[in-house]
């Protein structure tokens, strides 16, 4: 029997994608689709329109337009703040909906985005209650003179405009949130650009937004890929920021690309996150488990986050390679609506031969395969599935240690000490989170000081909406989450003024 998941579409209510515009939604105006591949099963599942750069240009006049003369970005602190909150509510109420069109989308199973905080609606309703309580408490200084004489100066923050929202296609509904809550907060207007391998769980999500409230124009949305889609939208000189969250080599080019009109850029990029397991951890076999969740459960190791290089002392390396495989041994794939079903198959058949091929050279450069390495078979075989992989004795040198798989695979790596485990750890271009498991509460401080990562995780690691995550190095340029996320999307102003006897 092969697994099929057409005829959800319409258990779930899924509808073919369109554009926003300006509160209303439209085709693509050359009638341009892409079609939707389910990544288990390979069906076409709906289509998008493709939105070219005159469609573009058309979103992001309208948000233009909604900045410069709309009521959103000088409303009163209560309207935005009762959108935002209103939104929060919504989400929770839609939950169930929203995390089937995601299963429709990117095949994340309803296990994982019912039970886990950092996969589910709820986490984006938690994100938006954060954000609305800025609305009302972010202010500026007063500044006493620097030269003497009687000056006022004072600093504000103002909405930066109009934001290009970009988003990958592997945990929407936390990153909608982590962009979408912070700009409306600060009063910005939006053009959204959800990836084209998870466009109709963030479709409804927006609907749900004029629904709380929002006024037309301040969110719009442009579906479709990288090119032309996504070109239009960096490039087009009406946009003042460029969030993005996605790969290294896009998140470059968009550097690159809007350097013309220097716009402001926040860049959320990948990782190759170590995790250090000290012979002294409270539980090596819960280290071994929940790194090995991080890089199977859930996304399969579609996880910027994913901890996918274990720093392991000699003393315990065996036993943590032992529970290490039992864990990965404990992942079932399968129909994402069966609540059995625990981790997801890869977004498309490019990234299937992409970890296949890093798997592949892994194996020749000496590494030395615990479990997985190959394909799922029998009624998955048509799906995109890789079986959990763990490979032990990697160098950390070696392909599979240095670069974002971005799959269910694991380099374990053995260290003999703690300056040892702490070269290896740094010796990395990205730098997006690290953990380290010890009971030596000297030890796991230090470490945290000195692991070069946007986030240190010690004896654990969670995901939460208020606190700063981003990355060092080449994982990205800024931190979503909590107040200097609320502060991406604003300009810092200052005013001044001389006190002449005249004004009195
Ligand atoms: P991707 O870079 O291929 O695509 C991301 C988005 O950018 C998509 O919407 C895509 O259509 C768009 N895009 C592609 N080319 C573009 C272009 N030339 N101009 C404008 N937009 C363009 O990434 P992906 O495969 O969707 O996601 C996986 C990557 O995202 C991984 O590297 C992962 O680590 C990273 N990620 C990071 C975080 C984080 O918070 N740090 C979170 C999730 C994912």
């Amino acid at each position: 029997m092969t697994l099929s998941l057409g005829p959800r579409r319409d258990a779930v209510g899924l509808k073919d994608g369109a554009l926003l515009v300006d509160g209303k939604w439209r085709p693509a105006s050359d009638g341009a689709t892409w079609t939707h591949r389910h990544p288990a099963t390979g069906e076409a599942i709906g289509t998008v329109p493709v939105a070219n750069e005159s469609d573009v240009d058309e979103a992001v006049r309208a948000a233009r337009h909604a900045f410069d003369e709309g009521d959103w970005p000088r409303a009163r602190a209560h309207i935005r703040v009762g959108v935002l909150l209103r939104y929060a509510s919504l989400l929770r109420e839609h939950a169930e909906e929203l995390r089937g069109l995601q299963a429709l989308d990117n095949g994340v199973p309803l296990m994982f985005s019912t039970n886990i905080y950092a996969g589910s609606v709820e986490i984006a309703a938690d994100v938006f209650t954060h954000h609305a309580g800025w609305v009302d408490k972010v202010g500026g200084q007063t500044l006493p003179p620097y030269q003497g004489g009687d000056h006022l100066a004072m600093t504000f923050r103002d909405p930066i405009g109009v934001v290009a929202a970009i988003l990958p296609w592997n945990a929407p509904f936390l990153l909608f949130a982590q962009k979408l809550g912070p700009a409306l907060a600060a009063g910005c207007t939006v053009v959204l650009k959800p990836s084209e391998f998870a466009s109709f769980a963030v479709l409804r999500m927006v609907e749900l937004l004029s629904e709380a409230g929002l006024p037309d124009g301040v969110v719009n949305v442009v579906t479709g890929p990288g090119s032309p889609t996504g070109e239009a939208l960096i490039t087009h000189p009406l946009v003042d920021k460029i969030s993005f969250t996605g790969s290294r080599a896009v998140g470059r080019h968009i550097v690159e690309a809007s350097a013309g009109t220097l716009k402001r850029v926040s860049l959320e990029l990948g990782g190759k996150s170590p995790t250090l397991v000290f012979p002294d951890a409270p539980d090596v076999g819960m280290a071994a488990m929940t790194t090995v969740g991080t890089v199977t459960m859930g996304l399969s190791g579609q996880a910027c986050v994913a901890h996918t290089r274990a720093l392991v002392h000699r003393d315990v390396y065996d036993q943590f390679l032992g529970a290490a495989e039992t864990m990965a041994g404990a992942v079932t794939y399968g129909d994402p609506f069966e609540l059995s079903t625990t981790a997801s198959p890869l977004i498309n058949t490019r990234q299937l031969d992409r970890v296949l091929g890093l798997i592949e050279r892994g194996r020749a450069a000496g590494a030395r395969l615990v479990c997985g390495g190959e394909r799922a078979g029998g009624d998955l075989a048509e799906g995109n599935f890789v079986r959990p992989t763990i490979f032990a004795d990697v160098d950390n040198d070696m392909e599979i240690a240095r670069e974002e798989v971005f799959g269910p695979v694991l380099a374990v790596i053995p260290f003999t000490d703690e300056n040892e485990a702490v070269r290896i750890a740094n010796d990395t271009d990205y730098g997006l989170g690290a953990g380290l498991y010890t009971a030596d509460a000297k030890r796991a401080f230090r470490l945290a000081r000195r692991l070069r990562a946007g986030t240190v995780g010690i004896n654990g690691f969670q995901v939460e909406p208020h606190l700063p995550f981003g990355g060092f190095k080449q994982s990205g340029l800024g931190r979503e989450g909590g107040q200097s996320a609320f502060e991406a999307y604003t300009e810092l102003k200052t005013v001044l003024m001389p006190l002449t006897d005249e004004m009195m």
